[in-house]
């Protein structure tokens, strides 16, 4: 016991060093999503995400944008419980038949306006899992989709690099270079 005890207040901690890129990037984009919002909506925006049948590998990366490294909230970006709450439907995986009618469901409550975002490679076109007999295809068989954020998965941010394109699409192509 007391040789493990020396052994942890000597040993360096465990932890993984900082994902690139660095804080401010991330704290300037976010802002930058931020004011995007409050110009469109007149306040923060809402998010309200749908796993339609993922490997559950995007929803690992949404949830980083609420954990301490990014930490959306200090910016305004929620998450909502509610789709009736919501500006935006994050939608992830291939959309299985038995999530079809559910995700109907979600999109026909959230009001307008209302965006959809497809996320990762499988909400474009089933991805991996296209052409299983589970599986009706990409997010866009089922709703209408406004922007899709490819990848497997897209990191935490290019997820709100989309979000920023889909709140300012005028200004983000014209400084695409
Ligand atoms: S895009 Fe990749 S991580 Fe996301 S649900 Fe499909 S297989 Fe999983």
């Amino acid at each position: 016991m007391r040789n493990l005890l020396f052994r942890n207040i000597f040993r360096t901690p465990l932890t993984e060093s900082p994902p690139d890129p660095s804080e401010q990037a991330v704290r300037a984009l976010a802002e930058t999503l931020d004011r995007a919002a409050r110009r469109r909506l007149g306040r923060s925006l809402c998010i309200r995400e749908v796993d339609a049948g993922s490997c559950n590998g995007c929803e690992l990366e949404i949830h980083a944008l609420n954990n301490a490294y990014y930490d959306l909230e200090r910016f305004g970006l929620r998450f909502v419980a509610s789709p009736r709450h919501a500006d935006v439907l994050l939608v992830t995986g291939p959309v299985t038949k038995n999530m079809r009618e559910a995700l109907e469901r979600t999109y026909n409550a959230t009001p307008a306006p209302k965006w959809v975002v497809a996320v990762g490679d499988c909400a474009l076109d089933g991805g991996c899992f296209a052409g299983s007999y589970a599986v009706v295809g990409g997010v866009s068989e089922v709703i209408p989709v406004d922007l899709h954020i490819a990848g497997c998965p897209p990191s935490p941010t290019e997820i709100i690099k989309g979000l920023l394109a889909l709140l300012e699409p005028a200004k983000t192509e014209a400084s695409a270079p």
